[in-house]
């Protein structure tokens, strides 16, 4: 890469057939850097025209690209892998500008991680074969073409912001298909720092094409454009539906990865000390703005009482700081009106009637009092029907309630709209096995949590989704299937 350093005022541009180009509109958006809350930079607010004008560059390199061979794509997905990883740093803090979350943890998680999706989808496209059956008795053979689809759509989140990104681009180019991507408006800056990559690691112009902007201009237009024939997104429940609505009459496929209020079971026979360590990384990783963190802790009630003091404890030893500091554990959240929504929901619990057990109000960190800093919060209900324990929070906020029976707690886990992912810590493995099986979620942590394997199926049911993500499921969402039977 040409720059060492992000430039402390930093202009993004759109990423359109290899080039950075200003929009045409000439409208900006502010970007924010949650952790001392000022703008340092401004990115296009793109409309109707530059997207018809990513779309028209991925039109043009679909024919060339959909025919590269298999090994041309892979050598160039794992150079743009290796390229991630050899500017982490420089990644990692830009990650951390843009979004709040401690510089450590981009380096550790976020970044690692993008580069391991091009890594992945690299080599998974070499080995995504086709099925053939053989018609016996009827002289026939059929056999089935994976083909790419064609230009189709990538939206994706501010909380992991390159790690999704790349979750969705990654396969897309790897099945020969050209994409026309919008990272969220509030981190937009990895996925403007992955054009130079990508042209860097020889990635043809026009393959990936990425527009910034508002979800309702730049977004919208990308929906309804009639060409673009998939959309992949990961965001929020209401932004999921709307986008369903947009596509439905254009028959377009769709993948939606949305909110989740997932449980955390905590059964009296698990192993208590690493329960407990993981509980606190998964109600509070990435300040609890992860659509997999365990929101919804219940624990069976000849433990609850030694449970709630030991993870209050924890809690509260938990370090809110700049996300640059190295012991930092809680940076910023992510923007001003989302530590509003994240602090209505404190004012919700107290006026439901739950206790505060720890945590509850702003930060002020010194040097950055402008930074949206907030408590981790812990939040004891009484009934598991409260507005607290039922609808997305998204920040370091986590509700606990004692339960008695399995039945009870199968009951209460089930009773949310959402359905992404389920922890359960016991060592029983009848009840695993019972509870696994009926658990309404797309993913089960057994003992575990956010432990992943790119092989299996990511994704949610009820209203945190439709479809999956992840190993060859990708592969078959970027690809359309064709039966070719031939009679001999
Ligand atoms: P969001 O729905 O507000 O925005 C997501 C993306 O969609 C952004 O790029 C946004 O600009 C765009 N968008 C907004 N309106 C649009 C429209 N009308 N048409 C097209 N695009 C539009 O979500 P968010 O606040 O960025 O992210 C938080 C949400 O994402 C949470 O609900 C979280 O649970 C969810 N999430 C889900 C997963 C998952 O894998 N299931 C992963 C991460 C985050």
């Amino acid at each position: 890469m040409k720059n060492n350093e992000i430039p402390a005022y930093a202009g993004i541009k759109n990423y359109i057939n290899g080039e950075f180009i200003n929009p045409e509109s000439n409208q900006w958006i502010d970007n924010y850097n949650p952790s001392n809350g000022e703008v340092y930079g401004q990115i296009p607010n793109s409309s109707k025209e530059d997207v018809e004008q990513a779309f028209q560059s991925a039109k043009s390199a679909f024919p060339s690209w959909s025919q590269t061979t298999l090994e041309e794509r892979s050598r160039i997905l794992i150079k743009i892998s290796e390229l991630l990883e050899a500017n982490l740093d420089r990644f990692a803090e830009a990650e951390s500008k843009d979004n709040g979350k401690p510089v450590s943890l981009a380096k550790m998680v976020d970044i690692p991680r993008a580069a391991s999706n091009f890594r992945f989808f690299g080599n998974a496209i070499t080995q995504f074969a086709s099925e053939s059956h053989e018609s016996v008795g009827q002289n026939a053979v059929n056999y089935t073409l994976r083909q790419p689809i064609g230009v189709v759509g990538c939206i994706s989140p501010w909380n992991l912001p390159l790690y999704l990104f790349t979750w969705k681009i990654a396969p897309a180019i790897a099945a020969g298909n050209c994409v026309v991507a919008k990272p969220s408006e509030v981190t937009p800056m990895t996925a403007y720092l992955l054009g130079e990559i990508c042209s860097e690691a020889g990635l043809p112009k026009g393959v990936l094409n990425i527009v910034h902007g508002l979800g309702t201009t730049t977004g919208q237009a990308i929906v309804e454009h009639p060409n673009i024939k998939a959309i992949s997104f990961t965001g929020g429940t209401a932004t999921g539906a709307h986008i369903a609505k947009v596509a439905a009459p254009m028959f377009k496929k769709l993948s939606l990865e949305l909110g989740g209020k997932n449980p955390n079971i905590i059964f009296a026979d698990c192993d208590y000390d690493d329960m407990l360590n993981t509980t606190v990384r998964s109600s509070f990783a990435n300040q609890g703005q992860i659509c997999l963190c365990g929101s919804r802790i219940f624990v069976e009630e000849t433990i609850y009482e030694k449970f709630k003091a030991d993870f209050v404890e924890k809690v509260k030893s938990l370090k809110v700081g700049h996300p640059s500091e190295i012991d930092t554990n809680i940076g910023a959240l992510v923007s001003k009106p989302h530590l509003e929504k994240v602090k209505s929901y404190i004012k919700i619990a107290k006026e439901e009637g739950a206790t505060i057990l720890c945590g509850g109000n702003e930060v002020t960190v010194e040097g950055y009092e402008n930074g949206y800093y907030l408590q981790p919060t812990v939040i004891e209900v009484k009934t598991d029907d409260c507005r607290v324990n039922q609808e997305e929070i998204f920040g370091p906020v986590v509700t606990i309630m004692p339960f008695k029976t399995e039945d009870d707690v199968l009951e209460m886990a089930n009773k949310v709209k959402y359905g992404l992912s389920a922890t359960l810590w016991t060592n029983n493995l009848k009840r695993t096995m019972r509870m696994s099986n009926q658990l309404q979620a797309g993913i089960v942590w057994v003992n575990t949590w956010m432990m992943r394997d790119l092989r299996t199926p990511f994704g949610g049911v009820k209203a945190s989704g439709v479809g999956r993500e992840g190993g060859f499921e990708a592969l078959r969402f970027f690809t359309e299937a064709k039966n070719v039977c031939i009679k001999y």
